[in-house]
């Protein structure tokens, strides 16, 4: 029986750890390794598109680009980690229970946003963290016109002041007069605990979130925080309510719930400590990658974020020494010490900043144009094409 690389999650982490691995095996021209993996179905959703219209497009089918570079793909869910009998329990696409024993596991699970203990969060708030949440927002977004004419029904709020609440306000109220009606009197409100606008994101795009929110007419309350939300709209923590019908939850998220089965150093997110090759610390043949991975960038104290502008190339390298570790060669250190970020602002374009202090470089048209072609072009995988793709998966590839 060969030996196996099972990689749980088809996202950025995943489907280029399948790629990375695949690409050291063609190098190694062994045939007595294989790599498979389990996910829901063959598909690399674009999560940091969510908060755009028209969700259910946003996916880049893989199961061709598998096929390709000898990537065997299993549809299942994964419930259970054994790691003593290294071996996964899953359910497959039937709903029958099956398991799956590996050699080398690496964990590319991904995240799901934070849904706290308020009242009422759990059965009326939206938010636009996978797919099916994201496309349950926009069947209720089309469903308004249905409804009788209200303020309420004109207004959403989203909680949250981060990058996807953000993202996700300043785009509303464009896609809320396609729905309404481009006369329609719409209202957007962002709610965060800060105690100015981007508060947490730095003085350097700041002035570009102010300038975008006051374009579309986004309204932001700061220093307070929803403490309940129900049917009619959400109260705030200096007791306002506010009458809406559409609640956007965006604060916080958690790593995977897989990364609680497997033992080891975990940061606040859940995310597992992982070495220099992004083994799992104290773990012999696991790796986490992605939003799974609490992974240094640098050895200036700086870690990986839950992004995929980190989980691309970390997935580069788990794939490339989880193979590495079986073939008995060396694994390549993981680091990647730039980092930038590119927030759309709706309609006026987007702010592109450089470091981890995020100096803007680029704003308006000019960072629209970058974010396009960051979020409709670079994050895809690649075609499904066998040397195009191993090409690709190079770990040593310049990163960002
Ligand atoms: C609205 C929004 C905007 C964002 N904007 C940006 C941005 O501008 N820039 C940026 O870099 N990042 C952005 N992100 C973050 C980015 O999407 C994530 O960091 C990235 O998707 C992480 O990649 P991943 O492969 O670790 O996880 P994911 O992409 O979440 O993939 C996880 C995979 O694991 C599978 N899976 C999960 N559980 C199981 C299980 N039990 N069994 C089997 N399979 C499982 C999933 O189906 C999926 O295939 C944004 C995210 C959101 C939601």
């Amino acid at each position: 029986m060969k030996s196996n690389i099972l990689i749980i999650g088809a996202g950025f982490a995943g489907v280029w750890s399948a790629l990375s691995a695949a690409r050291l095996l063609d190098q190694a021209q062994r045939d007595d390794l294989s790599i498979s993996v389990l996910a829901p179905q063959p598909e690399l959703h674009i999560r940091p598109r969510f908060y755009e219209a028209d969700v259910h497009s946003l996916k880049a089918p893989v199961g061709g680009l598998f096929d390709a570079v000898g990537v065997r793909f299993i549809a299942g869910i994964a419930d259970a980690i054994d790691t003593l009998d290294r071996s996964v329990s899953y359910i497959d696409a039937n709903g029958e229970h099956r398991q799956i024993g590996y050699d080398r596991l690496v964990l590319a699970a991904g995240s799901q946003v934070a849904r706290p203990a308020v009242p009422g969060l759990a059965e009326h708030a939206f938010d636009v963290d996978q797919m099916a949440s994201a496309m349950h927002l926009e069947q209720h977004l089309l469903g308004l016109p249905a409804l009788p004419a209200s303020p309420a029904r004109n207004t959403v709020v989203v909680c949250g002041g981060g990058f996807t609440g953000i993202e996700t306000a300043t785009e509303m109220p464009a896609r809320l007069r396609t729905i309404l009606g481009s006369e329609a009197a719409v209202r957007v409100l962002l709610v965060d605990r800060g105690a100015s606008v981007g508060a947490a994101l730095g003085a350097g795009i700041t002035p570009s979130i102010v300038a975008a929110s006051e374009q579309a007419g986004v309204q932001w309350l700061t220093g307070t925080s929803v403490v309940a939300v129900d049917a009619g709209g959400v109260t705030l923590d200096n007791g306002e309510y506010i009458a809406s019908k559409t609640v956007i939850w965006t604060v916080g998220v958690n790593a995977s719930p897989l990364t609680a089965q497997i033992a080891g150093e975990r940061d606040n997110f859940g995310r597992l400590k992982v070495d220099d090759h992004l083994k799992v610390v104290g773990q012999a043949h696991i790796y986490a990658t992605g939003d799974t991975a609490w992974a240094a960038v640098d050895n200036l104290g700086n870690h990986a974020l839950m992004t995929c502008q980190h989980a691309i190339p970390m997935g580069r390298h788990s794939g490339n020494n989880a193979m590495a570790d079986l073939l008995g060669v060396a694994p390549v250190v993981y680091r990647q010490p730039k980092y930038v970020t590119c927030l759309d602002l709706g309609e006026w374009g987007a702010a592109f900043s450089e470091g981890w202090e995020r100096e803007l470089k680029l704003q308006g048209q000019e960072g629209k144009d970058m974010k396009r072609q960051i979020n409709r072009v670079w994050i895809y995988p690649p075609a499904a094409d066998r040397a195009l793709a191993l090409a690709a998966a190079d770990p040593n590839i310049a990163i960002v």
